[in-house]
């Protein structure tokens, strides 16, 4: 498979560059079988052309060979998909010669009048063009340039070398010609429209991994604060414990409650309320950065942070900063009953720990939540920490 991106190619240009694809994919098998092929034929008219004719044509054949490898190893190679046209116009420039060189034979080998001879290169010239019909058929345009080239010198050879049996012959082989051009087109408008469907059923699993995303996301997330659900919140503590189980590491947790909501409610109303949620949930997010720090809304108006690998010091920090960053928005809270203080503000639990066989994350969670009752008591509007 090509490492190029088809990203920026238009639906009908990633069409034509799959068709390309399949027809640049044959390279191989027709290379090695129209060589051998072709020391097969040379073999078999040994005693009866010219040598130095003979020698010529396999040493040319063997070129074009060559050429068509030289062409398929550049086509897998290219760095973009822009110029497809050259792509093709190339491979079908090197179909047609060896089909040309093919197609010769039928005139310069022949030898005057020999009807067994006569036979053999229709016979053969009959087996190539059928194995392009199969080859090529994701490609209309490569396949005609093999099977003309191929069929017709023997046929227009047929016709002037007259006679009965040659021009029966060469009429059986237009017929030939006709059947199959009539069986491809469909075939061919098939391959492509296979093609087509086959990129829209990729568009649509793309896109549907997409909704799939967005839903997982959606079933992750409160829907208030942006900030990761209690069932969210749940898997991770749990995921986190353990990996701090294994790693023997510090996991620390923050419980935020914000104070007095309740009377913040009943004074500015529930909109309002939200309102603050969302900002307090902003401060929350600006503060938390680190990657795989894990800040959730745990309940009502109380929200949680899950660090792992973080010291009780970091957590304190940590914790602090966004107690001060939610008084320093300044929300009005004329129903706090903190003393000296109208605005907003937040209580918060933190407790550290190194994960033990003997503890479990609901008592790690038990801890850091007394921790912030202790704060709630002590005053509000503080952080404490659990011993
Ligand atoms: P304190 O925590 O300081 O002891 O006092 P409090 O008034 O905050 O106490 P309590 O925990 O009893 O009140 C929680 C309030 O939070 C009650 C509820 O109306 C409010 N609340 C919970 N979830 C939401 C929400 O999503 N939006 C709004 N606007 N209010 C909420
Ligand atoms: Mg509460
Ligand atoms: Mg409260």
């Amino acid at each position: 498979m090509s490492e190029v991106t088809t990203d920026v190619l238009s639906r009908e240009d990633q069409i034509f560059l799959e068709q390309l694809r399949m027809v640049y994919a044959q390279t191989s098998i027709a290379v090695i079988g129209g060589f051998v092929v072709a020391v097969l034929y040379s073999w078999v008219f040994w005693t009866v052309v010219d040598h130095t004719l003979l020698i010529t044509w396999l040493c040319a054949m063997t070129v074009l060979l060559t050429c068509r490898i030289v062409l398929y190893f550049r086509f897998q190679g290219r760095k973009s998909d822009d110029g497809l046209s050259w792509w093709s116009n190339a491979y079908i420039l090197f179909s047609l010669l060896v089909s040309s060189l093919w197609g010769l034979t039928a005139v310069l080998f022949i030898p005057a009048g020999d009807v067994v001879y006569n036979m053999i290169v229709v016979v053969w010239m009959i087996g190539l063009s059928a194995s392009a019909v199969s080859a090529y058929s994701a490609y209309m345009k490569a396949m005609l340039a093999f099977f003309l080239p191929v069929m017709f010198p023997a046929i227009i050879h047929l016709f002037v070398l007259g006679g009965q049996f040659n021009t029966a012959v060469a009429v059986a082989c237009c017929i030939y010609v006709v059947a199959v051009l009539r069986a491809m087109m469909p075939i061919s408008r098939e391959m492509t429209r296979a093609i087509s469907a086959n990129f829209r059923l990729e568009d649509e699993i793309r896109e549907r991994k997409i909704i799939e995303e967005k839903l997982r996301e959606m079933s992750q997330q409160d829907g208030l604060t942006g900030l990761s659900n209690r069932r969210h919140f749940d898997e991770i503590i749990e995921a986190e414990w353990r990996r701090a189980l294994r790693e023997s590491g510090p996991l620390s947790l923050i419980l935020m409650d914000i104070d007095y909501f309740k009377p913040f409610n009943d004074t500015y109303g529930h909109v309002e309320g939200d309102r603050c949620l969302r900002e307090i949930g902003d401060i929350i997010q600006h503060v938390v950065r680190r990657s795989g720090d894990f800040p959730a809304r745990y309940g009502g108006e109380e929200l949680a942070i899950i660090l792992p690998n973080t010291d009780l010091a970091s957590a304190e920090r940590i914790a602090e900063t966004i107690r001060k960053g939610v008084q320093d928005l300044g929300i009005d809270h004329s129903g706090t009953e903190i003393k000296d203080c109208n605005v907003v503000t937040i209580s918060a639990g933190v407790a550290t720990i190194i994960p033990s066989r003997d503890t479990t994350p609901e008592q790690f969670i038990h801890t850091t939540d007394k921790a912030m009752y202790l704060a709630k008591e002590q005053g509000r509007n503080q952080v404490v920490t659990a011993n």
